[in-house]
């Protein structure tokens, strides 16, 4: 799938091994949510986040037992052959930490700051000054993260003042979507006047509601060519988080505004964190920003779907896929690209099942297997859910063209049949009528 044209033009910024902005692709990354002074247990979630397809990582670093196991975080992931960058997010004490903990400094492959919570006052420009030296030194990245729940309130209060005073009209969503912008852009000229370069900068300023990211972000665009860090904060749970990030992210992606995306769900208890690292590669690839997985599309159903079968043939290929890519991506190259439909019925479900490099029409008691727009097999409802699986794990190992070269052996052998050897063929009992033997001959053609 052809990358789009990204239309903000950025400077790159390199992290660890990845490079965000300066056009390389869109980076996908995600935040853990263990104690990060479990190193063992965090660790281990930063590899099952860096598995599922984050390109980054990150880690909040707290209190000192945080910033103490870092390195042992960073150590374990390098020893299970993990490069995915490890980056540390700092509030209130990050000044101290990076400076009492210089391993910890050492290991981060990125600082996240959060102009707001830095300190009051001009203690807030010391300590900010620190973290930026630190970063300086060590040649390090940060990222100067705003965020509505701690914008910097000097600012916000300076701000309605002007706007009472001179009686300017501004709502107060105006107003703080200015601040959020303001607060970024003096940071990072704080952070250039402490000795880093442009290309150590990367912005976020993140909100809660989608309006206000689309306004911030468009502005962010027009005012700097940093590289921009997108997401929505505390989008929330399930369908409301997944709603409410694509809604906004998907047409700021689309404008070209963004070079690296968190998608921010709130797991259910129990839940996998590793719904957010989907989320985001699943937004990226639906814009046709990039590929990370093959595309699986199933029709919704309807009355024509007359059981449960295809519920759970659309999860079992949706699983399935996503199970193998970590070890198809490392062995398969272009396997992402591969495209499998899985429809409900063989009425309106054979079109798109057809136009899919692998697609299932799923029918009453059996299902048709298409491989680029020919029927491989009719399979009996009990192996349905099974069957498109089988068939990739077979595309995969052998290519679509010898698939393709069977499909054909198929077809001929179909056309050829008698009544009797055809519905032995497709494995069928004979008491199929002669308008559905008919059938099968016409998909299979
Ligand atoms: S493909 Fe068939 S089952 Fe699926 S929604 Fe369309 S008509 Fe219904």
């Amino acid at each position: 799938m052809a990358a789009t044209v990204r239309l903000h033009k950025t400077v790159g910024v390199r992290v660890g091994q990845v490079q965000v902005g300066g056009g390389a692709p869109v980076v996908v990354q995600s935040m853990t949510m263990t104690d990060t002074a479990d190193a063992a247990g965090t660790a281990r979630q930063c590899l099952e986040l860096a598995e599922a397809g984050s390109e980054m990582v990150r880690v909040t670093v707290n209190l000192p037992d945080a910033a103490a196991a870092v390195p042992e975080i960073k150590a374990r992931m390098a020893d299970a052959g993990c490069t995915s960058p490890l980056i540390g997010d700092f509030h209130y004490n990050g000044h101290q930490l990076l400076t009492r903990f210089p391993e910890c400094a050492a290991a981060l492959d990125k600082f996240r700051i959060n102009p707001g919570n830095v300190g009051t006052g001009r203690r807030r420009d010391e300590q900010f000054a620190t973290i930026c030296k630190v970063a300086r030194d060590l040649g390090k990245p940060v990222r100067i993260g705003v965020n509505g729940g701690s914008l910097n309130q000097e600012l916000v209060l300076a701000k309605m003042q002007e706007n009472t005073d001179r009686a300017l009209g501004r709502t107060s969503e105006e107003i703080l979507n200015e601040c959020m912008v303001i607060s970024a852009l003096q940071s990072t000229e704080l952070a250039l006047e402490n000795g880093l370069r442009k290309d150590q900068i990367i912005i976020s300023c993140k909100v809660s509601r989608p309006r206000d990211l689309l306004a911030i972000y468009r502005d962010l665009a027009r005012k700097t060519d940093q590289p921009l860090h997108l997401g929505l904060t505390e989008a929330g749970m399930g369908m409301k988080g997944l709603v409410w990030s694509s809604s906004a992210m998907g047409i700021l992606l689309n404008e070209g505004i963004g070079d690296t995306i968190r998608v921010s769900l709130t797991p259910r208890p129990g839940g996998d964190r590793r719904d957010e690292v989907y989320a985001a590669c699943e937004l990226l690839q639906a814009l046709g920003i990039r590929s990370f997985a093959p595309s699986v599309t199933a029709c919704p159903g309807c009355g024509r779907t007359t059981s449960s079968t295809f519920q759970e043939l659309a999860e079992r290929t949706q699983d399935y896929i996503r199970e193998q890519m970590p070890v198809w991506k490392k062995t398969h190259e272009g396997v992402e690209t591969l495209t499998l439909a899985v429809m409900g019925c063989v009425v309106n479900g054979p079109g798109e099942a057809r136009d899919a490099d692998l697609g299932i029409a799923a029918g009453r008691g059996k299902g048709h297997l298409f491989v680029r727009g020919q029927v491989v097999r009719v399979v009996p409802e009990a192996e349905m859910v099974d069957a498109p699986v089988a068939e990739a794990e077979a595309i995969v190992a052998e290519g679509i063209e010898a698939r393709l070269a069977a499909a054909d052996e198929n077809a001929e052998a179909i056309a050829a049949a008698t009544r009797e050897e055809l519905l032995q063929i497709q494995g069928l009992d004979a008491n199929h009528s002669d308008e559905k033997v008919e059938r099968i001959r016409e998909i299979a053609d």
